[in-house]
């Protein structure tokens, strides 16, 4: 599988979910077993985008004014699902520790490479802005909102306030992000992304999802 469509995103998250448990449980062997229905994809291709225009203008120079703190608080607020899709949504601190723990299996490149980078990397999130910072948005969380980096990139070339918001997505049950399970997640990995990880860790930790009520059932 070389792309992405929206009807994937499920299944990566089911499976992940189950992988992130598994380690959580200190049961490696499991979590290896549990992610083997995605384990050693590569993505290849760029993604189908739709009504992709040639000029990319203003509203991504934008992005770099959010800090890391509001990106956390935002994902947080968002309830960890993507505003655009509705579909969940994992914060690369989890993508990146279970690479650390299955590096092969679940390739990482930090600059996204062909080739080198499992394509379940696109469903990190990223924030945009509501009014884009060309027509005088803010960068308060409160004109943030929670996209995966692959619906950011397929809506890039349109203003958000053009395309429609996922209000109330449709889930059964609480999505948490996996972020519950960060620690056990980089206490089984090889150290490489440490300490990323762990600065996403505290970043969550201060806005207080670290709580028993948001764990994923087991
Ligand atoms: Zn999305």
């Amino acid at each position: 599988m070389s792309d992405i469509g929206l009807s994937s995103i499920d299944e990566y998250v089911e499976v992940l979910s189950s992988v992130a448990v598994a380690i959580d449980k200190a049961d490696l062997e499991s979590a290896r077993q549990l992610l083997s229905p995605i384990a050693g994809q590569r993505w290849h291709e760029p993604f189908k985008l739709a009504a992709k225009s040639e000029a990319n203008d203003a509203p991504s120079t934008a992005k770099r004014s959010v800090t890391d703190r509001d990106k956390a608080a935002t994902y947080i607020r968002d309830g960890f699902v993507c505003r655009y899709c509705g579909h969940r949504v994992i914060p690369l601190a989890v993508l990146v520790g279970i690479s650390d723990v299955f590096p092969d299996d679940f390739a990482y490149h930090t600059n996204y490479k062909r080739g080198e980078i499992h394509p379940a990397f696109w469903l990190a999130p990223e924030t945009d802005h509501l009014l884009a910072h060309s027509r005088g948005g803010r960068s308060s969380i409160d004109n943030l909102v929670t996209l995966h980096a692959m619906c950011n990139l397929i809506k890039s070339d349109s203003y958000f306030e053009d395309l429609p918001l996922v209000e109330h997505p449709d889930l059964t049950e609480e999505w948490d992000g996996l972020v519950p399970r960060l620690p056990a997640i980089a206490a089984a990995g090889n150290g490489e992304h440490a300490g990323m990880i762990h600065r996403w860790t505290r970043l969550f930790e201060a806005n207080s999802v670290y709580n028993s009520d948001h764990l994923a059932n087991d």
